[in-house]
């Protein structure tokens, strides 16, 4: 069994330690003795030469994501909704979660218009939002990890988010909604990284992924001592 993972536009799209969040799916899959290979793609449009199993879009701020716009403008769009579309598992950090949405619209005003895959749009707020925070999934796996944005994101028609704050901002500060879940797809504002910091969320989007390419995921249980214990202490201190 072998997987493979698109990292896209690595060095533009990658604050707070989230390359750490492939890191972690890489040692993860390998661990259980599965083949992994992870792409680092500077171009969303690389997407088409190769059936990807998980991708992964890390946080920018507004003028990182700016130069992406290119980019997503000139075909690069139309192949991240088609793999949003075929239940590819996808993972999108904050800066590259807004970029599912319809546009982004900064503090002093200005329009960043995105690959409109997911029907919500973020509006830049003054204060930022910032600081360790924790949500439930609706599979009530608490998430722990760290959030910082100046973007305010509202989900439209009934768009499902993918958690609901317990501590801290989440999506807009006001609805309790964190990120967004479509398929396969998981938008979320946690930094953290996300993965290390919750193993059982990691392990999820890997069986996802095993489970869509060879029909059946389920994963040996490992060691999350250390995971555990890092936990512990983030919600002592934190939470
Ligand atoms: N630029 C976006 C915002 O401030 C995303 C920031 C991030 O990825 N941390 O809302």
């Amino acid at each position: 069994m072998k997987l493979k993972i698109a990292h896209l536009y690595p060095d533009l799209l990658n604050l707070y330690g989230d390359s750490g969040n492939v890191l972690c799916l890489e040692r993860r899959i390998k661990w259980r003795n599965i083949d992994c290979m992870t792409y680092r793609l500077d171009s969303a449009k690389l997407l088409n030469k190769n059936d990807y199993d998980i991708i992964f879009i890390g946080g920018g701020q507004d003028f990182e994501q700016s130069l992406i716009l290119r980019d997503l403008g000139s075909g690069a769009d139309e192949l991240i909704k088609r793999e949003i579309e075929n239940g590819t598992v996808i993972l999108a950090i904050c800066g590259g979660f807004q970029l599912l949405g319809n546009y982004y619209e900064t503090y002093k005003g200005e329009r960043m218009k995105f690959i409109g895959a997911l029907d919500f749009y973020t509006v830049g707020g003054e204060k930022r939002l910032i600081g360790n925070y924790a949500f439930k999934t609706s599979d009530k796996m608490k998430i722990i990890g760290f959030e910082n944005h100046s973007g305010r994101t509202y989900l439209c028609n009934n768009l499902k988010p993918l958690g609901k704050v317990i501590k801290g901002c989440g999506n807009n500060g006001k609805d309790k909604t964190e990120g967004v879940r479509y398929k396969n797809t998981f938008g979320t504002y946690c930094h953290g990284p996300l993965l290390p910091k919750n193993p059982a969320f990691a392990d999820m989007l890997i069986e996802k992924a095993l489970i869509k390419k060879y029909g059946e995921g389920k994963l040996a249980p490992l060691d999350n001592k250390l995971e555990m214990l890092a936990r512990a202490q983030v919600n002592a201190l934190y939470l």
